[in-house]
């Protein structure tokens, strides 16, 4: 037999989860000892999804202060969600985001031209969920989805936290 034709078929099984390296992080999460890898995905909303990921990094992380990196991981999420912030990863973001659940729900909502909005929108509402604990405030979903909307529509930065009193503040 063919090694390298043997390692080719290997290569195009494709099933398995990808390797998860999160360079520099203080944590060693993988977020796939907790998710399985949605291998439906396809390359080009993994692709658009990096794009974006690199956008934030490059646009709005600088402007929030704290936050080092962040990666996503695209997995099939239990009870109906479509995204989590992994909590306790912050500054070195883990999103687990469950891209077929959005693509229903966009289809559901009969605009399937908004896909990357939705996930942006989605990505940008974990990431104030990752705020939200960085700065040591309670996770709050309507904060985080009007820092999302005002972000992904208008490229403002809605800065809840100045409000917010710390949870754990002491006198
Ligand atoms: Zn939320």
């Amino acid at each position: 037999m063919n090694w390298y034709k043997q390692s080719q078929s290997e290569i195009d099984l494709g099933d398995e989860e990808p390797e998860w390296s999160y360079p520099g992080a203080e944590h060693d999460y993988n977020p796939y000892w907790s998710y399985v890898y949605d291998k439906k995905v396809e390359q080009k909303v993994k692709d658009f999804v990096e794009g974006y990921v690199n956008e934030l990094k490059r646009d709005l992380f600088p402007q929030v202060g704290f936050l080092e990196d962040m990666k996503v991981a695209f997995v099939k999420l239990p009870r109906n969600a479509i995204a989590m912030y992994i909590d306790g990863t912050e500054p070195y973001i883990v999103i687990a985001i469950d891209i077929s659940r959005i693509k229903r729900i966009v289809k559901k909502m009969n605009d399937l031209n908004y896909l990357e909005d939705h996930i942006k929108v989605t990505i940008v509402h974990e990431l104030a969920h990752a705020i939200q604990q960085g700065v040591d405030i309670e996770y709050n979903e309507k904060e985080a989805e009007s820092f999302a909307r005002t972000y992904v529509d208008y490229g403002d930065i809605d800065r809840f936290w100045d409000e917010r009193e710390p949870r754990n503040e002491l006198v």
